[in-house]
């Protein structure tokens, strides 16, 4: 495994392999068994793994936590080449000296949800993940289903643009209790990291109440109850249509849904998100149906 640091390195590294399929899994780092069960995809679907390792500044508000994020080089290295990675991108900086002056710009995808309190986020991320793309040029890039909306993006960004690279999602990895690993996991006490457990039992939840049969509100009511009782207060907690986030009128529907939280625990902001297979008139049998497909 090499970690490198020069993009004319890493292109020159690239340019020797011509049949094989390269796969990107770009990470900020601080590396947890979420982002290795994306290399361990990478690993099985390609034959050239390139872990990128970037905090990216452009993706961080300016009260957000980008010189706090947790950077773990060392460990990361190891987790790498313990996987069999190929390669370690290890920037310094991505942008030009003066700044950036041309980028992407999300449209109504980046509006709701996460887009909403967390403004240019989703630009900063798309503009991040476009150069990424152009230095290394990867046939498959993976990403993890836990940043739901980031993924949904991603995709729109490959289509509307036409790029020629193949996006694949990743479920997410979870401790014993539920919690969506994550890197901001680290800056939990003992008693926030109990309570950060229940946003994923709320969305649980949720599927049980959708599976039940109950009506979008009685879903919603029952997972902000939940939230409430362990003094959880929800930046948003919505039910989606799972290709256009938008939220969902009735989960009497032929599509696909995704229940999603945002909710700070102390002042570590988490997200997490899960399907639902509501019961309905449409697909009356829990067992066999086609929107759990
Ligand atoms: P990050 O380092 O937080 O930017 O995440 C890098 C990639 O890992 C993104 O595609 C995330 O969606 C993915 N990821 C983060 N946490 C998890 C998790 N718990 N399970 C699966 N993928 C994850």
């Amino acid at each position: 495994m090499k970690v490198i640091s020069s993009i004319t390195e890493l292109q020159h590294e690239l340019a020797s392999f011509d049949k094989e399929q390269v796969a990107l899994v770009p990470t900020m780092g601080c590396l947890h068994e979420g982002h290795i069960s994306l290399i361990q995809k990478a690993k099985r679907l390609a034959d050239i793994v390139v872990v990128s390792i970037y905090v990216n500044p452009l993706q961080f508000g300016v009260n957000e936590d980008l010189d706090s994020y947790p950077r773990t080089l060392e460990t990361d290295i190891a987790m790498c080449e313990r996987e069999g990675v190929n390669f370690i991108f290890h920037p310094q900086n991505l942008y030009p000296e003066d700044g950036i002056q041309v980028g992407l710009h999300v449209g109504g995808l980046s509006q709701g949800l996460c887009g909403a309190s967390r403004q240019g986020h989703f630009d900063g991320v798309v503009t991040v993940v476009n150069i990424l793309f152009n230095i290394i040029q990867p046939q498959l890039a993976i990403f993890g289903e836990k940043d739901f909306q980031q993924l949904a993006i991603i995709r729109r960004m490959v289509a509307d643009l036409h790029m020629p690279v193949e996006v694949i999602g990743a479920e997410t990895v979870r401790e014993e209790d539920g919690l969506a690993k994550s890197s901001r996991n680290t800056y939990l006490n003992a008693e926030q990291r109990k309570q950060a457990a229940e946003i994923s039992t709320a969305l649980t939840l949720m599927q049980q109440a959708a599976t039940e049969g109950l009506s979008l509100e009685d879903t919603l009511d029952i997972a902000l109850a939940h939230l409430k009782q362990f003094d959880i207060q929800p930046e948003y907690l919505e039910i989606c249509y799972t290709d256009s986030l938008l939220p969902a009128q009735s989960l009497d529907t032929d599509k696909p849904l995704r229940a999603l939280i945002a909710a700070k625990v102390g002042s570590t902001r988490l997200i997490d998100n899960m399907p639902l297979c509501p019961t309905t008139a449409a697909n009356p049998d829990p067992e066999d149906n086609p929107l759990c497909a």
